[in-house]
C-alpha cells in the first residue's frame, strides 16, 4: 500500500520508553534557544493589537510536552507584560491556543497532559494571578494539514511551528511510481541532480502555500514564529540531514542485504522531508511577498540530544549512537513501520545506532536550525 502522509506521517504514540514524548529533547533545546524571538513576537503583536481575545496555534505540536512548553511560555510573556504595565483597571487578555496535528497524532496523549499543566500554571503563576495579570486560558486540538486552510480569514494573532516545517506535505509527484536506487531516499551526492531539484521544488511549492494560507488567516499584525531543520550551506548536497537519513538508507540497505527487507520496497521509498538553506528560505518569503521578514537565523544543535557540549569531540560514540536511534525512531517509527513493516524495527535502528555511533567517531555532525519570525503589515 502507498505511504499517506495524513495517515503514516506522526510521531511514536503514548508516553514509553520509545515514545515521542519521551524523546524529544532536541526540540525542548530548540525551543529554550528561541525563547527571545517568541517573546519579542508576543510582546509586539499584543502591544500593537491589544485585542481582548488573542488567538494563538502551535502547528505540528505532536503529543509530547513541548506544545505545553510553548503554552506556558506565551501565557508567561503576556501575565509578566501585563503586570509590567500595571494598568488596574484593564484586563489581560483572554488567551485560546490552538493545538495542531496530522489526524494520526495522539491527541489523547495530550489532553490527558493538559489538565496536569493547567494546574501547574496557576502554581507557577501565583504572583500575577494575585496581582489581576494572569491571562485565562482556553487550549483545543486541532487536527488537520497545515498545507489546508484550518482557521478562518484573519482570526489569528500568533502562529508557531517547532521542527515541523522540513516535512513535506507530499513525495514529489514525479517521484511517485519511479525506481530509485536504494540508497537514494533523500539527497545523496550521487542522485541525479533532476531528482535533486524534485525535492527542492517540492520544498518550494510546500512553503509557498504554507505562507499563503497563513496569511489569510493572520489578522493584519499578526507574527509567526517558525523553527525548522534546515542546512548551514547553500550547497544542496553538503547538508547535514544528507548524512542522518543516509546513514538510515544504508541501514535499510543492509537489512536488503540479509534478506529481510524487500529491494523494491526500499527502491520505491523515499522521505518526505527537504531541509533549506537560509537563503531558499528567504527568497521563497520574498518572492511570495506577503510578510516583513523580522529575524532570520542558523543555529546549530548535537545530533545527539544529550550532549550539551559546545566542543567539536565525541566523548561516548557508542551512546551518542544510540541515542540519536532513540531520537530518530520515535520520530520515523510510523512512516518507517507502514513501509516496511513493524518486525524489522529493532533490528533496523539497532543497526542504524552502530552506523552513527561510527559516523560520530570521524565527524561530530550537528543538526542545523533555522529560526525565522515573520509579520503580516499592518495596512493604513
Ligand atoms: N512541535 C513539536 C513536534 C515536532 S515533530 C515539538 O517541538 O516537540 C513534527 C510534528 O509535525 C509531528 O507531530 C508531525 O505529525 C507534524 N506535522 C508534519 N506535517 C504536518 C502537517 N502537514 N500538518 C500538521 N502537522 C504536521
Amino acid at each position: 500500500m502507498p505511504m499517506r502522509i495524513e495517515r503514516d506521517l506522526h510521531m511514536a504514540t503514548g508516553n514509553g520508553e520509545s515514545s515521542y514524548t519521551k524523546n524529544s529533547r532536541i526540540q525542548e533545546k530548540a525551543m529554550f534557544q528561541i525563547k527571545p524571538v517568541l517573546e519579542e513576537a508576543t510582546r509586539e503583536v499584543y502591544t500593537a493589537l491589544l485585542p481582548k481575545t488573542m488567538v494563538v496555534a502551535d502547528l505540528g505540536c505532536s503529543s509530547g510536552p513541548n506544545t505545553l512548553r510553548f503554552v506556558s511560555e506565551v501565557i508567561g510573556i503576556i501575565a509578566r507584560h501585563c503586570k509590567e504595565l500595571d494598568r488596574r483597571h484593564d484586563r489581560p487578555p483572554q488567551l485560546q491556543f490552538f493545538l495542531n496535528d496530522l489526524p494520526g497524532n495522539d491527541f489523547n496523549n495530550l489532553f490527558q497532559l493538559i489538565e496536569q499543566f493547567n494546574k501547574s500554571t496557576a502554581r507557577k503563576h501565583k504572583g500575577e494571578a494575585e496581582a489581576g495579570a494572569l491571562p485565562p486560558s482556553y487550549i483545543t486540538g486541532l487536527p488537520g494539514s497545515y498545507y489546508t486552510r484550518i482557521f478562518p480569514s484573519e482570526s489569528v494573532y500568533l502562529f508557531h511551528s517547532l521542527f515541523c516545517l522540513q516535512w513535506r506535505s507530499q513525495a514529489p509527484e514525479q517521484l511517485k511510481g519511479t525506481k530509485k536506487t536504494c540508497l537514494d531516499i533523500y539527497i545523496t551526492k550521487t542522485m541525479s541532480p533532476s531528482m535533486v531539484k524534485l525535492f527542492q521544488q517540492q520544498f518550494q511549492k510546500d512553503f509557498s502555500l504554507f505562507l499563503k494560507l497563513r496569511y489569510e488567516e493572520l489578522v493584519s499584525g499578526g507574527q509567526m514564529v517558525l523553527t525548522f531543520i534546515g542546512r548551514k550551506h547553500e550547497d544542496v548536497l553538503t547538508g547535514e540531514s544528507n548524512h542522518l537519513y543516509g546513514l538510515l538508507a544504508q541501514s535499510l540497505k543492509s537489512l536488503v542485504d540479509e534478506g529481510l527487507v524487500e529491494k523494491e520496497k526500499l527502491e520505491s521509498f523515499y522521505l518526505p522531508m527537504y531541509s533549506p538553506s537560509v537563503g531558499e528560505v528567504e527568497a521563497i518569503v520574498k518572492q511570495v511577498g506577503l510578510f516583513n521578514m523580522n529575524h532570520v537565523k542558523v543555529f546549530e544543535t548535537n545530533w545527539d540530544p544529550y550532549d550539551d557540549s559546545e566542543s567539536d569531540v565525541v566523548h561516548n560514540s557508542i551512546r551518542s549512537g544510540e541515542n540519536v536511534a532513540k531520537c530518530l525512531r520515535a520520530v520515523m517509527e510510523p512512516l518507517v513501520a507502514s513501509q516496511f513493516g513493524e518486525a524489522i524495527l529493532d533490528k533496523l535502528f539497532q543497526e542504524y545506532a552502530r552506523r552513527v555511533a561510527k559516523h560520530l567517531e570521524n565527524e561530530k555532525t550537528k543538526h542545523a536550525v533555522l529560526v525565522l519570525s515573520l509579520k503580516k503589515p499592518i495596512h493604513v
